[in-house]
Protein backbone atom coordinates (compact mmCIF):
# COMPACT_ATOMS: atom_id res chain seq x y z
CA UNK A 1 0.00 0.00 0.00
CA UNK A 2 1.54 3.19 -0.83
CA UNK A 3 1.67 5.74 2.26
CA UNK A 4 0.48 9.13 1.41
CA UNK A 5 1.58 12.23 3.32
CA UNK A 6 -0.77 15.41 3.30
CA UNK A 7 0.19 18.43 5.10
CA UNK A 8 -2.32 20.60 6.59
CA UNK A 9 -4.13 17.46 6.12
CA UNK A 10 -6.59 18.10 8.95
CA UNK A 11 -9.12 20.65 7.50
CA UNK A 12 -10.09 21.98 4.56
CA UNK A 13 -8.92 21.39 1.32
CA UNK A 14 -6.34 19.34 2.92
CA UNK A 15 -9.01 17.11 4.91
CA UNK A 16 -10.95 16.29 1.09
CA UNK A 17 -7.34 15.69 -0.29
CA UNK A 18 -6.71 13.27 2.96
CA UNK A 19 -10.36 11.81 2.73
CA UNK A 20 -10.21 11.00 -1.13
CA UNK A 21 -6.52 9.33 -0.94
CA UNK A 22 -7.80 6.87 1.65
CA UNK A 23 -10.73 6.40 -0.23
CA UNK A 24 -8.36 5.26 -3.44
CA UNK A 25 -6.05 2.93 -1.50
CA UNK A 26 -3.84 5.20 0.11
CA UNK A 27 -2.26 4.42 3.79
CA UNK A 28 -2.85 7.91 4.81
CA UNK A 29 -1.46 10.69 7.12
CA UNK A 30 -2.14 13.65 7.71
CA UNK A 31 0.12 16.45 9.51
CA UNK A 32 -1.30 19.79 11.11
CA UNK A 33 -0.02 22.71 13.00
CA UNK A 34 -2.09 23.54 16.38
CA UNK A 35 -5.59 22.74 15.99
CA UNK A 36 -5.70 19.54 18.36
CA UNK A 37 -9.24 19.59 18.70
CA UNK A 38 -10.02 19.42 14.72
CA UNK A 39 -7.25 17.31 14.36
CA UNK A 40 -8.96 14.32 17.04
CA UNK A 41 -12.01 15.12 15.28
CA UNK A 42 -10.93 14.41 12.43
CA UNK A 43 -8.95 11.03 13.22
CA UNK A 44 -12.22 9.90 14.81
CA UNK A 45 -13.77 10.13 11.58
CA UNK A 46 -11.45 8.93 9.22
CA UNK A 47 -9.21 6.78 11.39
CA UNK A 48 -6.59 8.63 9.50
CA UNK A 49 -3.41 9.13 11.40
CA UNK A 50 -2.19 12.85 12.13
CA UNK A 51 0.42 14.32 13.40
CA UNK A 52 1.45 17.71 14.51
CA UNK A 53 4.26 19.38 13.44
CA UNK A 54 5.50 22.47 12.52
CA UNK A 55 6.23 22.53 8.48
CA UNK A 56 7.98 26.25 8.40
CA UNK A 57 10.65 24.48 10.56
CA UNK A 58 13.42 22.26 8.75
CA UNK A 59 14.30 20.21 12.14
CA UNK A 60 10.25 19.76 13.08
CA UNK A 61 9.60 18.48 9.73
CA UNK A 62 12.98 16.00 9.93
CA UNK A 63 11.10 14.84 13.73
CA UNK A 64 7.96 14.33 12.00
CA UNK A 65 8.22 12.56 8.80
CA UNK A 66 10.61 10.24 11.51
CA UNK A 67 7.75 9.73 14.00
CA UNK A 68 5.37 8.85 10.81
CA UNK A 69 8.38 6.14 9.43
CA UNK A 70 8.45 4.43 12.58
CA UNK A 71 4.67 4.93 13.41
CA UNK A 72 4.12 3.26 9.43
CA UNK A 73 7.23 1.52 8.75
CA UNK A 74 7.44 2.61 5.72
CA UNK A 75 8.42 5.79 3.25
CA UNK A 76 6.55 8.41 2.07
CA UNK A 77 5.48 7.75 -1.74
CA UNK A 78 3.01 10.65 -2.26
CA UNK A 79 3.75 13.86 -0.83
CA UNK A 80 1.30 16.97 -0.81
CA UNK A 81 2.33 20.05 0.34
CA UNK A 82 -0.87 21.70 1.63
CA UNK A 83 -0.18 23.61 4.22
CA UNK A 84 -0.36 27.42 3.92
CA UNK A 85 -1.91 30.52 5.64
CA UNK A 86 -2.21 34.20 4.97
CA UNK A 87 -1.56 37.20 6.54
CA UNK A 88 -3.37 39.72 4.31
CA UNK A 89 -1.99 43.77 4.10
CA UNK A 90 -1.33 46.08 1.84
CA UNK A 91 2.32 46.12 0.84
CA UNK A 92 2.99 50.10 3.00
CA UNK A 93 1.45 48.44 5.89
CA UNK A 94 2.75 45.13 6.10
CA UNK A 95 4.16 44.33 8.90
CA UNK A 96 7.88 42.34 8.00
CA UNK A 97 6.77 39.15 10.60
CA UNK A 98 3.47 38.12 8.77
CA UNK A 99 5.99 38.25 5.50
CA UNK A 100 8.07 35.82 7.08
CA UNK A 101 5.09 33.61 8.62
CA UNK A 102 3.79 33.38 5.15
CA UNK A 103 7.18 32.82 3.29
CA UNK A 104 8.08 30.76 5.91
CA UNK A 105 4.42 28.71 6.15
CA UNK A 106 3.79 28.52 2.28
CA UNK A 107 7.16 28.34 0.55
CA UNK A 108 9.82 27.39 2.79
CA UNK A 109 7.85 24.59 4.22
CA UNK A 110 7.92 23.09 0.69
CA UNK A 111 11.56 22.55 0.34
CA UNK A 112 11.91 21.52 3.77
CA UNK A 113 9.18 18.77 3.79
CA UNK A 114 11.06 17.48 0.13
CA UNK A 115 14.35 17.47 1.17
CA UNK A 116 13.21 15.85 3.84
CA UNK A 117 11.10 12.91 1.66
CA UNK A 118 12.95 13.20 -1.87
CA UNK A 119 16.10 11.12 -0.41
CA UNK A 120 14.04 7.80 -0.42
CA UNK A 121 11.73 9.03 -3.01
CA UNK A 122 15.25 8.47 -5.13
CA UNK A 123 16.38 5.08 -3.37
CA UNK A 124 12.76 4.12 -4.79
CA UNK A 125 12.94 4.97 -7.69
CA UNK A 126 9.19 6.43 -7.02
CA UNK A 127 7.70 9.32 -5.57
CA UNK A 128 4.45 12.12 -6.50
CA UNK A 129 4.83 15.24 -5.04
CA UNK A 130 1.93 17.52 -5.07
CA UNK A 131 2.46 21.53 -4.34
CA UNK A 132 -0.49 23.52 -3.52
CA UNK A 133 -0.17 27.06 -5.30
CA UNK A 134 -2.65 29.57 -6.14
CA UNK A 135 -4.08 31.62 -8.78
CA UNK A 136 -2.92 34.75 -6.86
CA UNK A 137 0.57 33.39 -7.11
CA UNK A 138 -0.31 33.66 -10.91
CA UNK A 139 -2.03 37.11 -11.07
CA UNK A 140 -1.11 38.45 -8.00
CA UNK A 141 -3.41 39.72 -5.44
CA UNK A 142 -3.89 43.20 -3.37
CA UNK A 143 -2.91 42.86 0.16
CA UNK A 144 -0.95 39.62 -0.80
CA UNK A 145 2.47 40.34 -1.41
CA UNK A 146 3.85 37.69 0.91
CA UNK A 147 1.30 35.09 0.01
CA UNK A 148 1.60 35.88 -4.24
CA UNK A 149 5.19 35.63 -4.00
CA UNK A 150 5.28 33.04 -1.97
CA UNK A 151 2.98 30.79 -4.20
CA UNK A 152 4.80 32.44 -7.26
CA UNK A 153 7.82 30.64 -5.65
CA UNK A 154 6.21 27.32 -5.46
CA UNK A 155 6.13 27.40 -9.32
CA UNK A 156 10.03 28.00 -10.14
CA UNK A 157 10.86 24.96 -7.48
CA UNK A 158 8.32 22.63 -8.47
CA UNK A 159 9.74 22.77 -12.03
CA UNK A 160 13.37 22.99 -10.85
CA UNK A 161 12.96 19.94 -9.06
CA UNK A 162 10.48 18.25 -11.47
CA UNK A 163 14.08 18.25 -14.00
CA UNK A 164 16.11 16.75 -11.20
CA UNK A 165 13.73 14.25 -10.58
CA UNK A 166 12.26 13.46 -14.21
CA UNK A 167 15.03 10.39 -14.07
CA UNK A 168 14.22 8.93 -11.04
CA UNK A 169 10.51 8.08 -11.38
CA UNK A 170 9.69 11.30 -9.07
CA UNK A 171 6.69 13.76 -10.49
CA UNK A 172 6.77 17.04 -8.86
CA UNK A 173 3.72 19.07 -9.97
CA UNK A 174 1.51 22.08 -8.71
CA UNK A 175 -1.96 22.78 -8.43
CA UNK A 176 -3.01 26.63 -8.57
CA UNK A 177 -6.83 26.66 -6.94
CA UNK A 178 -9.03 29.68 -7.36
CA UNK A 179 -11.20 30.58 -4.20
CA UNK A 180 -12.45 27.05 -3.02
CA UNK A 181 -14.59 27.37 0.22
CA UNK A 182 -12.67 27.01 3.40
CA UNK A 183 -11.64 28.43 6.97
CA UNK A 184 -9.21 30.33 5.22
CA UNK A 185 -11.93 32.17 2.52
CA UNK A 186 -14.42 32.22 5.01
CA UNK A 187 -13.01 35.41 6.65
CA UNK A 188 -13.15 37.07 3.14
CA UNK A 189 -16.21 40.03 3.90
CA UNK A 190 -19.29 39.35 1.98
CA UNK A 191 -18.82 42.29 -0.35
CA UNK A 192 -15.30 41.09 -1.39
CA UNK A 193 -17.08 37.67 -1.70
CA UNK A 194 -19.57 38.85 -4.24
CA UNK A 195 -17.27 40.76 -5.97
CA UNK A 196 -15.25 37.86 -6.81
CA UNK A 197 -17.81 35.44 -7.48
CA UNK A 198 -18.46 38.23 -10.02
CA UNK A 199 -15.35 37.69 -11.65
CA UNK A 200 -15.75 34.26 -11.74
CA UNK A 201 -16.72 32.60 -15.28
CA UNK A 202 -18.37 29.36 -13.19
CA UNK A 203 -20.34 31.70 -10.90
CA UNK A 204 -19.29 30.24 -7.66
CA UNK A 205 -16.30 29.58 -5.20
CA UNK A 206 -14.91 25.55 -5.81
CA UNK A 207 -15.29 22.94 -3.90
CA UNK A 208 -12.56 21.16 -1.60
CA UNK A 209 -13.62 17.73 -3.78
CA UNK A 210 -12.25 19.41 -6.87
CA UNK A 211 -9.43 20.07 -6.05
CA UNK A 212 -8.97 16.53 -4.23
CA UNK A 213 -9.42 15.10 -7.43
CA UNK A 214 -7.14 16.35 -9.54
CA UNK A 215 -4.02 15.61 -7.00
CA UNK A 216 -5.60 11.83 -6.82
CA UNK A 217 -4.77 12.18 -10.71
CA UNK A 218 -1.18 13.61 -10.47
CA UNK A 219 -0.43 10.93 -7.51
CA UNK A 220 -1.46 8.27 -9.71
CA UNK A 221 1.52 6.04 -10.63
CA UNK A 222 -0.23 6.35 -14.11
CA UNK A 223 0.34 10.54 -14.20
CA UNK A 224 3.88 9.49 -14.76
CA UNK A 225 4.17 11.66 -17.90
CA UNK A 226 3.13 14.55 -16.20
CA UNK A 227 5.87 16.60 -14.31
CA UNK A 228 6.90 20.47 -13.60
CA UNK A 229 3.30 21.34 -14.60
CA UNK A 230 0.94 23.35 -12.79
CA UNK A 231 -2.97 22.30 -12.71
CA UNK A 232 -4.81 25.87 -12.67
CA UNK A 233 -8.50 25.24 -10.80
CA UNK A 234 -9.96 28.20 -10.73
CA UNK A 235 -13.72 28.38 -12.63
CA UNK A 236 -12.21 29.45 -15.60
CA UNK A 237 -10.43 32.38 -14.47
CA UNK A 238 -8.57 33.96 -17.34
CA UNK A 239 -4.92 33.94 -16.53
P1 LIG B 1 -7.12 26.14 5.96
O1 LIG B 1 -6.80 27.44 6.64
O2 LIG B 1 -8.53 25.68 5.95
O3 LIG B 1 -6.19 24.97 6.55
C1 LIG B 1 -4.82 25.15 6.59
C2 LIG B 1 -4.15 23.90 7.09
O4 LIG B 1 -2.72 24.13 7.10
C3 LIG B 1 -4.53 23.53 8.52
O5 LIG B 1 -4.62 22.12 8.62
C4 LIG B 1 -3.36 24.03 9.35
O6 LIG B 1 -3.12 23.32 10.56
C5 LIG B 1 -2.22 23.78 8.39
N1 LIG B 1 -1.06 24.59 8.72
C6 LIG B 1 -0.97 25.94 8.78
N2 LIG B 1 0.26 26.29 9.19
C7 LIG B 1 0.96 25.15 9.39
C8 LIG B 1 2.26 24.86 9.84
N3 LIG B 1 3.13 25.84 10.15
N4 LIG B 1 2.63 23.56 9.96
C9 LIG B 1 1.78 22.56 9.66
N5 LIG B 1 0.52 22.77 9.22
C10 LIG B 1 0.12 24.06 9.10
O7 LIG B 1 -6.55 26.31 4.48
P2 LIG B 1 -7.20 25.88 3.08
O8 LIG B 1 -7.69 24.49 3.17
O9 LIG B 1 -8.09 26.93 2.61
O10 LIG B 1 -5.89 25.94 2.13
C11 LIG B 1 -5.06 24.81 1.91
C12 LIG B 1 -3.99 25.18 0.91
O11 LIG B 1 -4.59 25.60 -0.31
C13 LIG B 1 -3.11 26.35 1.36
O12 LIG B 1 -1.79 26.16 0.93
C14 LIG B 1 -3.73 27.53 0.65
O13 LIG B 1 -2.81 28.58 0.48
C15 LIG B 1 -4.13 26.89 -0.66
N6 LIG B 1 -5.17 27.61 -1.38
C16 LIG B 1 -6.40 27.79 -0.79
C17 LIG B 1 -7.39 28.46 -1.48
C18 LIG B 1 -8.75 28.67 -0.91
O14 LIG B 1 -9.52 29.36 -1.55
N7 LIG B 1 -9.08 28.11 0.24
C19 LIG B 1 -7.13 29.00 -2.81
C20 LIG B 1 -5.83 28.74 -3.33
C21 LIG B 1 -4.89 28.06 -2.62
P3 LIG B 1 -4.01 23.63 11.89
O15 LIG B 1 -5.34 22.97 11.60
O16 LIG B 1 -3.27 23.00 13.00
O17 LIG B 1 -4.11 25.10 11.99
Amino acid sequence: MKIALVTGGTRGIGSGISRALKESGYLVVANYNKDIDTAEKFHEETEISVFSWDVSDYDSCVRGVGEVRDALGGDVDVLVNNAGITRDSMFHKMDPTDWHRVIGTNLTSVFNMCRVVIPTMREKKFGRIINMSSVNGLKGQVGQTNYSAAKAGILGFTKALALESASKGITVNAIAPGYISTDMTDTIRDDIKEKIIGGIPVGRFGKIDEIAHAVLYLADERASYVTGTTLNINGGQYL
